[in-house]
């Protein structure tokens, strides 16, 4: 757990130094849960933006995009439930006046537990060495059997009382597993209460005429209230999707893991509108098409597993979660919902028009379902950094850090690097970088001797340094380092172009889907 807990710090840490992550407003001592993309942080947050977008939309003739506005008329919010279910039940420890989330003590108590399997795993896969197999050994050994059944029953509970809004419940399953504040302790709680996690605000010059409104916590309904727009204007068929990525707030209860929870965050959401009754294929479809979307940043098919919902949201007759293996163990990274013909069918209600699709195979109108992937796009961040985060033991003894971000999202692809600041060396690096920096984010970099400017672009996650030195002035060769190999080369200047793009080409990062 320690270790864990310093791998997350170090990440935390990392990502201030090297220019990714900062508080926000951090000179009148911050804003809880809030943050501010840093000038290195903004480039692998537009990357990966770019990344899911051209999966998206670009690859789908069938998928178009849409940037709906933040504010929506309030009766939205009506009509898709937020206003009366968008809760999580919050907790408070009365003695250390913190507020937590009674689900999420609940189920990092189930993770603890989770933990002492992986425990018997790992003492198991020793012992037996090769001949080793896990699925067989978590199917029969009794103890692991025990804490799975253990888990079950909690999580089966937990989502029945969530279901029945029966709190109470919910505070005696907190008792019974005499769950103690994770700060202080202390186990003297309060009753479970609602609350609501939507932000509140107002619009209109005068306080009399003044309408209230609420900031967005999802990008979702922006897609469902504009779908005939777009599908008469695109003269989309279905199948088709919308997609959109954009800012969403949530007033969070517990916000004390840095950017995988905010208050004001992005998602990245597709809404896909099929036909009624086919809702299973095309749910399995983008279950195994998002999970593709992942391994192909090579981030470890090891730290990804699904996890299919227990209690389902009120709109959806399907659910999974695609949970990544974050520094503080498994969490939800991205939803994949089938949302039935719920939303189109409440905003029909609530604003009377008419939202069906003529379909002229059938002959008929109908509602669509509707299949929807979302995914955090500051979770994503996090996913993708705090992996690419590690310590090499090198073999002359000492340790480099090293970002290996995958080289299609880091946020500079090279950086150019005079081995001297004379002999004329600056001048023809810097015309490296201006003929380079056409096609690709670039830096100049000529301070401090040439080792420390790689480790230096090493931990700042630049997959490639070109070196110019005085062989360079007879043959305009230059030397080009790999990040994670730390191997040179020597090539002709006019190939560096074609050496990088082959390495940070979008193109050949997803034709790994
Ligand atoms: P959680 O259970 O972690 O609160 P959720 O199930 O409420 O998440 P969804 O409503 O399904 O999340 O939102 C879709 C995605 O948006 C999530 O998978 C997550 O990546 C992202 N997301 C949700 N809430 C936040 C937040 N407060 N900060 C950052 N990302 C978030």
């Amino acid at each position: 757990m320690a270790k864990q807990e310093d791998k997350f710090k170090k990440v935390i840490s990392h990502a201030k130094e090297y220019g990714y992550v900062f508080q926000s407003s951090e000179i009148y001592d911050g804003l809880s849960a809030i943050y501010d993309y840093a000038q290195n942080g903004v480039e692998l947050k537009k990357n990966i933006r770019d990344y899911w977008w051209k999966a998206m939309v670009q690859m789908n003739d069938n998928i178009v995009g849409l940037d709906s506005a933040i504010f929506m008329h309030p009766t939205i919010w009506k009509a898709s439930g937020h206003v009366d279910a968008f809760n999580d039940p919050l907790i408070d420890n009365k003695d250390s006046k913190k507020r937590y989330r009674a689900d999420v003590l609940i189920e990092d108590y189930c993770a603890k537990i989770e933990t002492k399997i992986d425990k018997e795993v790992k003492k198991a896969a020793k012992r037996f060495g090769d001949s080793f197999n896990k699925d067989e050994f978590t199917s029969t050994n009794s103890r692991v059997l025990g804490y799975q059944e253990k888990i079950n029953t909690i999580l089966s509970r937990m989502g029945k009382s969530l279901e029945n809004e029966d709190l109470a419940d919910i505070k005696a399953l907190i008792e019974e597993l005499e769950i103690a504040d994770p700060l202080s302790g202390s186990k003297n709680w309060t009753d479970v209460k609602q609350f609501n996690l939507m932000f509140g605000t107002k619009l209109g010059a005068s306080a009399e005429s003044a309408m209230d409104l609420y900031l967005r916590p999802e990008t979702a309904q922006g897609i469902f209230v504009n779908f005939l727009n777009v599908q008469k204007t695109g003269r989309m068929k279905i199948p088709f999707g919308i997609a959109q990525t954009g800012k969403a707030f949530r007033n969070e209860i517990v916000a004390r893991q840095f950017i995988f929870r905010m208050r004001e965050f992005e998602q990245m959401e597709m809404q896909f509108f099929i036909k009624p009754g086919t809702q299973k294929k095309w749910f399995d479809h983008w279950k195994e098409t998002r999970l593709k979307w992942h391994l192909s940043l090579g981030l470890g098919a090891d730290n990804y597993r699904f996890h299919d919902h227990e209690k389902l949201a009120h709109y959806a007759d399907a659910a999974t979660d695609i949970e990544f293996k974050f520094p503080f163990g498994f969490k939800e990274l991205e939803g994949i919902h089938s949302r039935t013909d719920f939303d189109l069918s409440q905003h029909e209600k609530f604003s009377g028009k008419k939202l069906q699709y003529f379909d002229h195979e059938e002959n008929k109108n109908y509602v669509p379902y509707v299949l929807e992937t979302s995914i955090g796009l500051d979770r994503m961040f996090l996913a993708v950094f705090s992996n690419a985060l590690v310590e090499e033991e090198l073999e002359n003894n000492t340790t480099r850090t090293v970002l290996k971000l995958p080289a299609v999202l880091a946020p500079n692809k090279a950086a150019i690097l005079p081995l001297v600041k004379k002999d004329g060396l600056p001048d023809l690096a810097k015309k490296i970088v201006e003929d380079l920096k056409w096609d690709f984010n670039v830096v100049y970099d000529e301070k401090d001797a040439v080792g420390r400017r790689y480790r230096r672009q090493d931990a700042n996650g630049t997959p490639f340094c070109i070196t110019v030195d005085h062989t360079t002035l007879e043959d305009n060769t230059v030397t080009i380092r790999n990040r994670d190999t730390m191997e040179q080369s020597r090539v002709k200047i006019e190939n560096l172009k074609n050496i990088i793009k082959k390495e940070v080409d979008v193109k050949n990062w997803l034709m790994k889907m």
